[in-house]
């Protein structure tokens, strides 16, 4: 146990910070799509697929995918009757492609359990895709049993709560204790679901509003008069760097060769510009090999950048006319139809940043010609 996390003193308050913020949760909750209205009994099949779109993102991101689920496969059997490929294109833009397929998977799982989802944390967590906070989440939301989900945002409250010393990543043990002694043997799920809205509306990782936060009687941090100063930062390596190149190769009427990647893998399904694998040492210069086809390729200026979760992604972008056939595993796409596809985020902005280009300018065609690319890859 960490010395400093006096849970003893907590469980002295526990009962009056439940009730205050329950009662802050009952006058200030958010109005989320996928929420049961006060008195209402919640949907497990809501609470499940909101948990599975919001890892990683925010509320107000994923109340549109929400939205579009719902209404695309309003029942768990729906979902799981749809082609993997719809799932997929459905997901694109909240990015980690492996929760579209466990999505799926489970959704298959369930319906052929009757539809119905487990209550029990451990039988949730033998679903595909449910770790063990969504498995508290859907447990606490959705049956209202004593289940204490600590996720990002919760963690920060609670390090904050109790002035932990060590960071969250080597204090997790500490933190779920604290958790689980707080959460209420009644009304579990609106408890966990009052520590989100703080989280997300209040107690923020810059500029927590201390003044309108309902555990701020008990809180450490704010106490000591320095809430941002929690939770305190791991000495962190910085992540791998990897750089790689796409061909952003266009028809005349506008199309642009794309392919979709394999089934297995990071953003597996998806759809991308073809391009080279992506590597510390970078595509190399110049990389005729990895483009699909002879153009007249020109660098697009600048990069696109992203980040993922183990290492951060620089790609450089290359132009270039091609009005012949897609050669294997190809297929033409319109730029309009990007955004129905399945294309992860990267090559959206990929893409974006091809169109974009001030400097793509269509030169003229050479015959069939390989050019090359240009010596600046
Ligand atoms: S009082 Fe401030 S620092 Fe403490 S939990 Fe509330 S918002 Fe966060």
């Amino acid at each position: 146990m960490i010395a400093n996390v006096s849970l003893l003193g907590l469980e002295a308050k526990r009962n009056a910070l439940v009730e205050r913020t329950l009662q802050w949760w009952d006058r200030r909750r958010r109005p989320l799509p996928w929420r049961a209205a006060p008195g209402q009994a919640p949907e497990p099949y809501h609470i499940w697929l909101s948990e599975i779109l919001l890892q990683q993102t925010t509320a107000s991101a994923a109340a549109p995918f929400y939205l579009k689920f719902i209404a695309r496969w309003p029942r768990v059997e729906d979902l799981a009757k749809a082609q993997s490929e719809e799932v997929i294109a459905a997901f694109a833009g909240l990015g980690y492609y492996a929760r579209a397929r466990n999505m799926h998977a489970c959704a298959k799982q369930i319906a052929l359990e009757g539809g119905r989802f487990p209550a029990e944390e451990a039988d949730l967590l033998s679903l595909p895709g449910v770790g063990p906070y969504t498995a508290a989440a859907i447990s606490a939301i959705a049956f209202g049993h004593r289940a204490a989900p600590v996720d990002g945002n919760i963690a920060r409250i609670l390090a904050r709560l109790v002035a932990l010393e060590q960071s969250v990543k080597r204090s997790k043990s500490a933190i779920a204790s604290v958790a689980l002694a707080l959460a209420p043997n009644e009304r579990a799920g609106d408890f966990a679901q009052a520590l989100m809205d703080i989280g997300a509306t209040i107690c923020r990782p810059r500029g927590p509003v201390c003044a309108a936060c309902p555990l701020k009687e008990d809180c450490r941090a704010l106490a000591r008069g320095a809430p941002e100063a929690y939770p305190r930062q791991a000495q962190g390596r910085a992540k791998p760097r990897r750089r790689g190149a796409v061909f952003f190769a266009r028809r005349a009427d506008g199309a642009f060769l794309a392919r979709r990647r394999p089934p297995n893998g990071l953003l597996a399904s998806t759809i991308e510009l073809p391009g080279t694998s992506w590597t510390t040492k970078g595509p190399g210069r110049p990389c005729p090999a990895a483009a699909p086809v002879a153009a007249a390729w020109r660098k697009v200026p600048g990069a696109v950048r992203q980040a993922f979760t183990h290492f951060s992604l620089s790609l450089t972008v290359y132009a270039g006319p091609f009005d012949g056939c897609a050669p294997e595993e190809c297929f033409w796409v319109r730029p309009d139809s990007v955004d129905a596809l399945g294309f992860s985020n990267v090559m959206r902005k990929a893409v974006a940043h091809a169109l974009s280009a001030a400097r793509f300018v269509r030169p003229q065609m050479h015959g069939g010609e390989a050019i090359g690319l240009d010596s600046d890859a």
